[in-house]
């Protein structure tokens, strides 16, 4: 028998790091990895600015101003945001401006809005809404500096400010788009396609016989591959007849073939029977559940086969698959964060097999509590469930209390 580790190691070599990078607007770029690291061509901020709205001022000229005496200067321009003829600030008075507008040159503290008060009439021209006070009065002296954004205070130009294999999420897109990239430089999603097997399956929404029920592995085994970056489509399942089977085997285009059942000890082991000795080599992983596992390259395409059970077959493609294909791509989080849990209930485990168990894994309390038993067909507890614990081969028992590791299937 195969440790669980080896498998995963096996798998992991039928995925060779993809190569590929394309350039893609951001607007499709989102979730992928980033092919390079991302070296920041611009400052930001690109220009010293005002974090504040209020007035612009040479912080030596206001130095008297308090509460009871405030100092007044006059108004001289108005700086809204966009203004790109920003006129230098001449000693002795201040100019109006808003938050993210350029410093005036001359100027070297912003007075807040909140610390002023508005002297005289409106400045000739402006509409009554936006109004320049002729004159200001400051009634809080600010030291040089106050409120002022340097330019480069957030990104110096050169600086890494993301690594390759990143993933794209909003902040990481937001932040591409203020340095002024269109688009980004990401590893395009490898194709998986996923073909279930069992002369027993249904499509949902047809009429059951007795004996059938509705084939579900296909779309969950689909799903996980994109949420783990792929994209990934379903073949029609086949029955079980290798001939079947091989058909649509063949006309596959895609990085990674994914098959589901068909694997076990019994009779009728479509894709062990359609495969063996053609590239696949089928194993027994000591593992509880998902025991029955195969991998190999079959006319050049990677091909993994999971068992049919669909808790064995989800939780295979956790420990299996995702992680050989998220590394493929380029990802640099390959695996589900691991969290530090107590174990809020007893448990007994199988002896030498790993044990992966359902689990709900409160953040707050820090506690995880199994649901559903071990059985491989609970899928109900599955969909439950927000966390994988893994059990240790030589683990037999686990105390109310005890320390564990859990896989965190929500991030
Ligand atoms: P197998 O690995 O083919 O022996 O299947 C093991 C168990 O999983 C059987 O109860 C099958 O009916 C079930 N099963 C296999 N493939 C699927 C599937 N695609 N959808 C739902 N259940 C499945
Ligand atoms: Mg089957």
């Amino acid at each position: 028998m195969r440790t669980v580790a080896e498998h995963r190691a096996v798998v992991a070599a039928l995925l060779p790091r993809s190569a590929a990078a394309t350039d893609l607007p951001l607007t499709e770029a989102a979730g992928r990895p980033l092919a390079a690291d991302l070296v920041a061509g611009r400052a930001l901020p690109a220009f010293d600015n005002s974090a504040m709205d209020g007035y612009a001022v040479r912080a030596h000229d206001v130095a008297a101003a308090s509460e009871d005496e405030p100092v007044t200067l006059p108004v001289a321009a108005d700086i809204p945001a966009g203004r790109t003829d920003t006129p230098p600030l001449d000693p002795g008075t201040a100019h109006r401006i808003m938050t993210g507008s350029p410093l005036p040159v001359g100027a070297d503290a912003i007075v807040p809005v909140e610390d002023t008060a508005p002297l005289g009439g409106p400045a000739p021209g402006t509409p009554p809404a936006n109004a320049v006070p002729g004159r200001v009065a400051i009634r809080r002296a600010p030291t040089a500096g106050r409120h002022i954004r340097r330019a480069g205070s957030d990104v110096t130009p050169g600086t890494v400010v993301l690594e390759a294999g990143a993933a794209l999420g909003a902040a990481q897109l937001g932040l591409l788009s203020a340095l002024g990239a269109p688009h980004a430089t990401v590893v395009p999603p490898l194709k998986v396609l996923v073909l279930s097997t069992g002369s027993e399956l249904v499509e949902p929404g047809r009429d059951l016989l007795p004996g059938q029920i509705h084939e579900s592995n296909g779309i969950m085994l689909a799903a996980a591959a994109r949420e783990a970056g792929a994209v990934a489509e379903q073949a029609h399942f086949v029955a079980d007849d290798a001939d079947a089977f091989l058909s649509v085997l063949r006309s596959a285009d895609a990085d990674l073939v994914i098959t589901s059942g068909g694997v076990s000890m019994g009779a009728y082991e479509v894709v062990k029977d359609a495969l063996a000795g053609r590239g696949v080599e089928f194993v027994r992983v000591a593992m509880q559940p998902g025991k029955p596992q195969g991998a190999g390259i079959v006319d050049g395409t990677p091909v993994v086969t999971l068992p049919g059970n669909p808790v064995s077959s989800l939780v295979s493609f956790e420990v299996f698959v995702r992680p050989a294909l998220r590394a493929a791509m380029g990802y640099r989080d390959t695996e589900r964060p691991r969290r530090r849990a107590v174990l809020s209930e007893p448990l007994v485990a199988p002896a030498g097999k790993t044990q992966f168990r359902r689990g709900v894994f409160d953040r707050d309390a820090g506690t995880v509590t199994t649901v559903g038993p071990p059985g491989s067909h609970h899928l109900r507890w599955m969909a439950a469930s927000n966390c994988l614990l893994e059990i240790a081969a030589d683990t037999t028992a686990l105390d109310a209390g005890a320390e564990v590791t859990v896989r965190d299937l929500t991030v």
